[in-house]
């Protein structure tokens, strides 16, 4: 088996090095919504409707099931920096997932299922 060659082992520490510098970081993604209570006679159930909002959601899946709650714009400005962080944060591990891959010499050897 091949060992990494200069320019993974390279890659690899520069995944490592931004890895080491990320700060705060919070899972999921942040929408807007605009939503219908549901109440009787409300103008969000007119002809035509006028919904609540928009709304700021911020949805992430906590074991397995889909979260979301309401956060104000404030908050949004404070934490859109630990959104970021996560985002880059996924990236630079599927980066590095690929990276290994490609340095193990182990992509090709996969076993092909039967069809
Ligand atoms: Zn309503």
């Amino acid at each position: 088996m091949a060992e990494p060659r200069a320019p993974q082992r390279r890659a690899q520490a520069a995944i490592a090095a931004e890895l080491a510098q990320i700060g705060f970081a919070l899972p999921g993604s942040l929408v807007s919504r605009t939503t219908a209570c549901g109440k009787p006679g409300c103008r969000c159930q007119g002809d035509p409707p006028v919904l609540h909002g928009p709304y700021l959601t911020w949805t992430r899946t906590v074991n397995g099931k889909t979260v979301t709650r309401k956060i104000t714009e404030e908050q949004r400005v404070r934490f859109q920096p630990w959104f970021d962080n996560a985002r880059r944060l996924r990236q630079l591990v599927a980066d590095l997932e690929a990276l290994s891959l490609q340095a193990s010499g182990l992509e090709g050897d996969d076993q092909r299922q039967r069809s």
